[in-house]
């Protein structure tokens, strides 16, 4: 670190917010460090555009997993460590458990929070895929109050979100999952290996009297923002389950991919991957339907 960085720790979210908007330049908030430290570590000039770093591991605002009234809180502080043994969470969001199970390794998952994850917003961030799927939103502080925004339009590009620099989130919310909701992580490749080796996929959906009423799709890695593929959804909406041609329909996934990104370099592995990993997601929705 270069000398005149100052670091900054307070367990007060009003001194937090304070700090954000009374600073001469610009306060990093740093959480498990996992993201920040090793970008830091891999460019030193990027301090030169931080004013301080700010510890922000201890404000109990923004720790803990609840549920209230219709929707499950999730404090961005929480680690996928926590989300992993969250009873709550393995019960109402599979998807999302399952994901930050896939992520790094026992020592990552120990220190790094959902909150970094999202922030960093990575395209191939693994939990933003099923908060999207889940329909989250997020409540960002700061000192002028609350404003609550959709996980989906809350990036604008890879490690681009519209958080302000005044703000921290807060926290998430997740909408109580309709009784009977299914939803799947997938995934190939690890973060190690190159990166054309990262796909993920989120699939979440209800079926009713034999019917998919309801489905979410989200690719995560495979398009640059997370968003689900509506125009598959579309299609599968509606129909029976037994009806469901998994492999026409995921060749669509593929197609709908191509359509958001271009064709890219990356396309011939990228496109192949997504279908699999439709197919293979929606191949565990009928079973499951189908035994019920
Ligand atoms: C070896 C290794 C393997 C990894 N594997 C994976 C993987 O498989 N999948 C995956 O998705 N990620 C992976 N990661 C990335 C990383 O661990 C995750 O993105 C993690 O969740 C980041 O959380 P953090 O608390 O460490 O974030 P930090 O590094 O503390 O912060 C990340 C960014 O978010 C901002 N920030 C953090 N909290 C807040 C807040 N409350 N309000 C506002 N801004 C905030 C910070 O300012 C910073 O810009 C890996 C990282 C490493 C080093």
């Amino acid at each position: 670190m270069t000398e005149d960085i100052k670091f900054f720790q307070t367990d007060n979210l009003e001194a937090a917010l304070e700090l954000l908007v009374e600073s001469s330049g610009v306060i990093k908030p740093v959480a498990g460090g996992t993201d920040l430290m090793v970008k830091i570590r891999e460019d030193r000039e990027l301090l030169q555009q931080f004013a301080g770093i700010l510890d922000i591991t201890n404000i109990s605002e923004l720790q803990g997993i609840a549920q209230e009234q219709d929707f499950v809180r999730i404090g961005a502080l929480v680690t996928h460590r926590e989300i992993i043994e969250s009873e709550l969470l393995q019960e109402k969001y599979p998807a999302l458990v399952d994901a930050a199970r896939a992520i790094g390794s026992t020592p990552i998952r120990n220190r790094a929070t959902i909150g970094g994850n999202v922030c960093n917003a990575a395209a191939c961030a693994d939990t933003l895929g099923p908060l999207v799927a889940f329909e989250a939103e997020v409540v960002l502080a700061s000192q002028a109050g609350e404003r609550v925004v959709p996980v989906a339009d809350l990036v604008e590009e890879p490690y681009q979100t519209i958080i302000r620099q005044d703000e921290l989130l807060r926290h998430f919310r997740l909408p109580l999952p309709a009784e009977g909701t299914f939803s799947s992580f997938q995934k190939i490749g690890r973060r190690q290996a190159a990166a054309i080796t990262r796909i993920s996929l989120v699939l979440a959906a209800r079926v009713s009297q034999g019917k998919v009423e309801h489905i979410k799709i989200v690719p995560g890695s495979a398009i640059p923002v997370p968003e689900p593929l509506t125009a598959l959804e579309k299609r599968i909406k509606g129909q029976k389950i037994g009806e469901i041609d998994s492999r026409e329909l995921s060749a669509l996934a593929g197609e709908e991919m191509v359509k958001i990104t271009g064709e890219r370099w990356s396309t011939p592995y990228k496109k192949p991957a997504l279908t699999t990993l439709v197919r293979r997601a929606l191949v565990e929705l009928k079973e499951v339907a189908e035994n019920e």
